[in-house]
């Protein structure tokens, strides 16, 4: 009889635990493709830290390919453009190859959309894929011993606040001019979150030459400028397009349920709600029960239970249901060693809550990086 297949798509935060079990998935008799564009996989949680120069990239990614291959599954580079849930097969970008599978997993992020920008330049990067930030390094560091740069961060959120603080600290310990940096806010930077945060955050940005604009927002960009809606216009000669990430269109693409923001449509066992053998984690799903926040945090959570159901369902056992569980921990590194904690009501900033995130990322990633050895 031929092996049942479990395919992953996306070596993800919520596919760690199952990277890491693919031996006693192939010791029970299954076949274990993982498809992915790249033989790593970076953590996003530490990627503001490697564009600051905190981090090598090599710190903070995760040898996919090794990994897999080293305990029998199969690796695929490549990129999945979509699904086909009646002949069961994946399809990849530019190859005519299909990939067959009795289970699949679906673990292949999210993106930062472009729809600004409406230029080609060489010189705009988004936070994701997180590799991206490492090009942006490079870039800033060989443009700035010439003259000193423009650099604009559109959008006020998260990856804004980190992307900025860290150009800021990337620059003063390795560039030869000082850069302007501006972040373009929309409404304000770190909307919707409490207060403090939003005071601690300005206070170490603008502290340190960050210039911040809120009540404005980017028409587009286009040769070399930031043109606002309210008719001004800024230079930038590098551009990080930071507006919220959307996930990935593979689900919209193959006509699969999906939910208001594109991502797919899983219900409470992290199962497709109309193909019971296709399942998901991370930024790639809307969770059916109620929408989550699009945080490491849960599609670290969803890990245990995305694995045991991928058993389960090539097993034909019953499947257990995904909790999110209360609030989450999430601290901002701003650069400088500088971060904000913020747990509850419970908010601070400074050293120390850098030092806590740099504790606990460089803990969760050196576990998965034991797997390589
Ligand atoms: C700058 C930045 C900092 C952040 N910091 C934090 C933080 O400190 N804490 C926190 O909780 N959250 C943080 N987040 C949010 C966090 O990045 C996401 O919630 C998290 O990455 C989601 O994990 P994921 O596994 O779903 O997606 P990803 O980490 O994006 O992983 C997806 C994987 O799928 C692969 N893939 C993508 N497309 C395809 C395809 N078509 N076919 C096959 N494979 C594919 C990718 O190569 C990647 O390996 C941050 C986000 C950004 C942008």
């Amino acid at each position: 009889m031929a092996k049942k297949k479990l395919v992953l798509i996306g070596g993800g935060h919520a596919h760690m635990v199952t990277l890491s079990n693919i031996h006693t998935i192939v010791d029970k008799g299954y076949d274990v493709t993982v498809i992915q564009p790249s033989d790593y996989h970076y953590y996003s949680g530490m990627g503001p830290g490697m564009l600051g120069g905190t981090y090598h990239p090599d710190d903070i990614r995760f040898a996919t390919r090794k990994v897999v291959e080293q305990q029998g599954g199969n690796f695929v580079s490549g990129k999945v453009t979509s699904i086909d849930p009646e002949k069961q097969v994946v399809r990849l970008e530019n190859s005519e190859q299909e990939i067959e599978y009795d289970v699949l997993s679906c673990n292949a992020g999210s993106f930062v959309p472009r729809d600004i920008i409406q230029t080609d330049s060489p010189n705009i990067f988004t936070a994701k894929p997180i590799e991206s930030l490492f090009q942006a390094q490079e870039k800033i560091l060989s443009l700035s011993k010439e003259r000193p740069l423009h650099i604009a961060i559109i959008g006020g959120g998260p990856s804004s606040i980190e992307i900025a603080g860290n150009v800021q600290q990337l620059c003063q310990h390795q560039g030869a001019h000082q850069p302007h940096i501006s972040i373009y806010a929309g409404r304000q930077i770190i909307a919707g979150k409490p207060a403090k945060i939003r005071k601690l955050a300005l206070a170490s940005l603008t502290r340190r030459g960050v210039k911040v604009l809120e009540g404005t927002y980017v028409k587009n960009i286009d040769q070399g400028m930031i043109n606002l809606k309210d008719g001004t216009s800024y230079p930038a000669d590098i551009v990080f397009p930071a507006v919220g990430v959307r996930p990935s269109p593979i689900f919209a693409n193959s006509g699969l349920p999906v939910g208001p923001d594109g991502g797919l449509l899983v219900n409470r066992f992290l199962q497709s709600t109309a193909h019971p053998n296709i399942f998901g984690g991370g930024d790639c799903i809307y969770f059916e029960p109620e929408p989550l926040d699009k945080v490491g945090v849960y599609a670290v959570r969803q890990n245990p239970v995305l694995y045991h159901n991928l058993m389960a369902s090539l097993a034909g056992e019953p499947l257990e249901t995904f909790q999110p569980g209360g609030s989450y921990l999430l601290i901002y590194n701003l650069g400088n060693n500088e971060g904000v904690f913020c747990k509850w009501f419970f908010i601070f900033g400074g050293k120390l809550a850098f030092k806590i995130k740099d504790y606990i990322d460089r803990k969760f990633i050196e576990e998965f990086q034991a797997l390589e050895k």
